[in-house]
């Protein structure tokens, strides 16, 4: 395993093309690798749990493509399923027999997922998720909680202003306002700001059951079902954001695993099996009023496309109840070496996981909302980061994300991660 890219590296030298055709060189704005304070690697190829960067430089990989991968790269299944679908016809623009067969299969993992639609990205999944809540609803409104990311959906670009629940503001320049006031932002995990929150004209109370966009914070004991309490109360949907969670922390994702049903789940990354799709489903009394069934419109050129479920079955062939112990005994592992090489250099860390996440906040105190999570400490997160990357391990590159184990990934790989993240810790010092 070797070192990262220097000024002369073949990587360097795509990146300086890259940033003259390519807005900050990249195509999604965390892979430039800002916020860790270096310059982005470009990639050659992944196999299993290994990514090879141009320059020719290994990384045992747990960013995974953020979350697709749990079976790793180019898993031959996956391959063989993708290259037997392509060569019967990339596109149709007409439904095929597989589309209804994965829309089964999911329904039998995630039991509230009685129908189904695909689109091409988890985005586009949640701004159609939320169209039809508003539809069956008749109200405007959408309740998210501070720090979670459900795609980049104008009014989703909403942050909060000062106070416990918020009309939110445009987090971006370009976003309406009138967009992000439809927006009602509510800090995580704190039942009392849930309950004074102004309901008139809600839709929907949005969450990822287990937030991983400001890092893995998993919700407090009966804060979940909280959420579903109060949704009937009021008489609004219940949105599950699973686009990282869904087959991940469980076969029926978060839903399985707190055993609290949503109306409607959004789901993503392992539902396109590596390929670009997502899907939103749910009660199938709510699902029939998406067109043609009934009169909410939502369309795609790529949806259901038979590369990705093609893809995606073959992932979730592999995902049995051995393969989730598996993901939960590699996540375990790396947990606690984690947790015990930060000791060894007197580096204060919280590793929060669940099975198949991980968040290594470099933090005194358990994070437990956003704000605690923005309390970290970034610049030492990115100086460990960069050891990471000098010692052949790629870790997400920003403290607000999650590590992506997966099934690829041996016993040997987490030892070898855990030495690499001593020696790293080592280099950064104690805090
Ligand atoms: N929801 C969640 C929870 C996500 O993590 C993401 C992306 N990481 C999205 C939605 C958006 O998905 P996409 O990037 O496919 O648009």
């Amino acid at each position: 395993m070797s070192a990262a890219p220097s000024t002369t590296s073949r990587s360097a030298e795509i990146y300086a093309r890259a940033t003259k055709l390519l807005p900050g060189g990249v195509n999604s704005p965390v892979r430039a690798m800002r916020s860790i304070g270096r310059d982005p690697i470009f990639i050659a190829s992944g196999s299993g749990p290994v990514i090879t960067d141009v320059d020719g430089n290994d990384y045992i990989d747990y960013v995974c493509s953020w979350g697709p991968l749990i079976l790793g790269h180019a898993h031959p299944a996956v391959i063989n399923a993708i290259t037997e679908a392509a060569h019967r016809g990339t596109t149709f623009g007409a439904p095929t027999e597989a589309e209804v067969t994965l829309a089964a299969e999911v329904g039998q993992r995630v039991p509230s997922v009685q129908m189904l639609r695909m689109t091409s990205s988890g985005t586009e999944a949640t701004m159609s998720a939320i169209r039809l809540a508003r539809a069956v609803t008749g109200r405007e409104k959408i309740l998210k909680f501070a720090g979670a990311y459900h795609g980049h959906v104008d009014g989703l670009l909403a942050e909060a202003g000062s106070g416990l629940a918020t009309q939110g503001l445009p987090a971006s320049p370009g976003v309406p306002k009138t967009a992000a006031a439809a927006t009602t932002i509510v800090p995580w995990n704190d039942p009392d700001a849930l309950h004074k929150t102004d309901t008139g004209d809600l839709a929907a109370i949005l969450v990822e059951p287990v937030p991983a966009n400001m890092g893995v914070v998993p919700p407090e004991p009966g804060f979940l079902e909280l959420l579903r309490t109060r949704a009937d109360e009021i008489g609004v949907l219940l949105i599950f954001d699973e686009v990282i969670t869904g087959f991940r922390v469980a076969r029926g994702g978060a839903q399985e695993h707190y055993g609290v049903t949503p109306d409607l789940t959004i789901m993503g990354k392992i539902v396109g099996g590596g390929l670009p799709a997502a899907a939103y489903g749910g009660r199938r009394d709510l699902m029939e009023r998406i067109a043609p069934a009934g009169d909410v419109y939502q369309a795609g050129t790529l949806s259901g496309n038979p590369l990705a479920v093609a893809a995606a079955l073959a992932t979730l062939s592999h995902l049995n109840d051995a393969a989730y112990e598996r993901l939960t005994a590699t996540t375990e592992q790396l947990a606690t070496g984690l947790r015990a090489a930060a000791k060894g250099a007197d580096r204060a860390v919280q590793v929060q996981s669940l099975p198949g996440l991980l968040t290594v906040f470099f933090s005194e105190q358990p994070v437990t909302n956003y704000g605690d999570a923005a309390n970290c400490d970034t610049e030492a997160y990115g100086a460990w980061c960069r050891a990471l990357l000098a010692r052949g391990v790629y870790p997400p590159p920003s403290q607000f994300e999650a590590w992506f184990p997966s099934l690829a990934h041996t016993s040997g790989d987490v030892q070898r991660t855990i030495e690499a993240a001593a020696d790293a810790f080592a280099e950064v010092g104690p805090a």
